[in-house]
C-alpha cells in the first residue's frame, strides 16, 4: 500500500519553486520542507530531486537563457548553490542534514559509477541525511539539450527505480493527469488512479509546461518507468496547501499503481545498463523460459556473444536475435561456449566441474 512506502523520492519542478516574477517562492519551499520534515520524523527515507538552478541563476545574472545552452549552463552554476543553500537552511531549522548530489545519465550507465553512487546514497540515508539531487547541468552541454537527462522528471524516475525507492512524487503546478486537456476543455476530469501506463493513457498527455523542461509527457514517461519497476508514482499540485501531508491520499492528484512486483534483485537485472554479453537460444528454450517460467539450460543454447564472467548480467536472445529476457549467468562465456547444445548431465564431463545444472537459474531470470 502506498502509505507503507518507506523510501520516497520527491521531485520539485521549477514552476512550483518560483513565483511568476521568477523569484524563488520561499513560502512554498518552506511549507514543503516543514511537511517533509514531518515524514522524515516518521522514519521515512527521503530523497529530493530539485529543479530551479537555471531559473535562479538567470534571475541573479539578469540574463535570458532561452536561446543559449552555454548561458543555461552558466546560469545553472550560479543558481545551483543558491538553490542548495535554501534547501539546506530550511532543513537545518528542523535539525536535518542535507547533501548535494549532481548527476548525469552517465553516472547510471557506467556500472562502477552507479555502484559507487548507490553506496554513497545508502550511507547518506543510513546517516539520516536527505540527499538533494539535481542534474549536473554545468558539465555537459548535452545535459541541457536532449541527449542525457532531458529533464528532471526523467532523472527522478531513474533515481527512484535504480535506488530502490517505493514511491516517486512529482510535485508540479498541475493537479495530475486529466482525461482531456484541462486548458481547452472545461469538463476535463482528473484521473485519480492509473493501473498501467498504456499507449491510450500516454495519448492523454500534451505539451510542455513553461519554465521547466518537463510537461505531462515527461511526467507520464517517468510514471511508466517507475510503475513498471514495481513502485508507486504520483503527480500532485504543489499549490495545494500542505500537499506533502496528503500524498498518501488517493483522492489527491493522480496515483500510478505498480504494474509489476519485481523484487529488488529482479529490478536490478531488468534495468541493468551494463550488459556484458548475450546468449542465443532455440525456440524450445524460449518457450520453456517465457511460457513455463523455467530456468535456462545449456541444451537450448545455440550461440554466445561477448565476454562475461560468472555472476554478470546477460541478455537472452531468441532465434531472431531479439532480446526477450535477462539474467545472471551461472557460468562464464568461455564455459558456455563449450557446454552449449549439450545436456546438463554432460557439464561436469566437459568442464571438469559443475556449478549448477542451469546456465541461468529461474530466480535470476527476468522477462523483458
Ligand atoms: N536542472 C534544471 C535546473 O535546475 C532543471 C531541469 C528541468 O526543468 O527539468 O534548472
Amino acid at each position: 500500500m502506498i502509505e507503507n512506502s518507506k523510501r520516497i523520492v520527491f521531485k520539485f519542478g521549477t514552476n512550483i519553486l518560483r513565483n511568476e516574477d521568477g523569484e524563488i517562492s520561499l513560502s512554498h519551499l518552506y511549507s514543503f520542507i516543514e511537511d517533509i520534515s514531518r515524514l522524515y520524523k516518521q522514519d521515512k527515507e527521503i530523497l529530493i530531486v530539485t529543479s530551479g538552478a537555471v531559473g535562479l541563476g538567470a534571475k541573479k545574472l539578469k540574463i535570458d537563457t532561452s536561446t543559449s545552452t552555454t548561458l543555461k549552463q552558466a546560469a545553472a552554476s550560479v543558481g545551483q548553490p543558491l538553490l542548495m543553500s535554501i534547501w539546506q537552511d530550511g532543513f537545518e531549522k528542523y535539525g536535518i542534514t542535507t547533501a548535494q548530489i549532481l548527476l548525469t545519465e552517465e553516472d547510471f550507465a557506467n556500472r562502477k559509477k552507479y555502484l559507487s553512487l548507490r553506496l554513497t546514497l545508502s550511507k547518506l540515508l543510513e546517516n539520516k541525511v536527505i540527499p538533494i539531487i539535481n542534474q549536473n547541468d554545468a558539465v555537459s552541454p548535452s545535459e541541457l539539450e536532449h541527449a542525457c537527462f532531458s529533464d528532471n522528471d526523467k532523472l527522478s524516475s531513474i533515481v527512484a527505480s535504480k535506488l530502490d525507492a517505493d514511491l516517486l512524487v512529482m510535485v508540479s503546478d498541475v493537479d495530475g493527469l486529466y482525461d482531456k486537456n484541462p486548458k481547452e476543455h472545461k469538463d476535463a476530469k482528473l484521473i485519480k488512479q492509473v493501473e498501467k501506463v498504456t499507449s491510450k493513457i500516454e495519448a492523454l498527455a500534451t505539451g510542455a509546461s513553461s519554465g521547466g523542461r518537463g510537461g505531462m509527457i515527461t511526467k507520464l514517461t517517468a510514471a511508466k518507468v517507475v510503475s513498471s519497476s514495481g513502485l508507486y508514482a504520483k503527480i500532485v499540485n504543489g499549490k495545494i496547501p500542505n500537499i506533502i501531508k496528503k500524498v498518501f491520499d488517493n483522492e489527491i492528484g493522480t496515483t500510478f499503481l505498480p504494474s509489476n512486483n519485481l523484487s529488488h534483485k529482479k529490478r536490478w537485472i531488468a534495468y541493468a545498463t551494463n550488459i556484458m554479453g548475450s546468449i542465443k537460444v532455440n525456440e524450445g528454450a524460449k518457450s520453456a523460459i517465457k511460457d513455463n517460467q523455467k530456468s535456462l539450460l545449456s541444451i537450448g543454447i545455440t550461440d554466445v556473444q561477448g565476454k562475461f564472467k560468472k555472476g554478470e548480467i546477460i541478455s537472452i536472445l531468441d532465434e531472431n536475435n531479439k532480446e526477450f529476457a535477462r539474467g545472471i549467468s551461472s557460468y562464464n562465456s568461455d564455459d558456455i561456449e563449450k557446454i552449449k547444445g549439450h545436456h546438463s548431465d554432460k557439464i561436469s564431463e566437459i568442464l571438469g566441474y559443475k556449478f549448477d545444472d542451469d546456465v541461468v537459474i529461474k530466480d535470476n531470470l527476468v522477462l523483458i
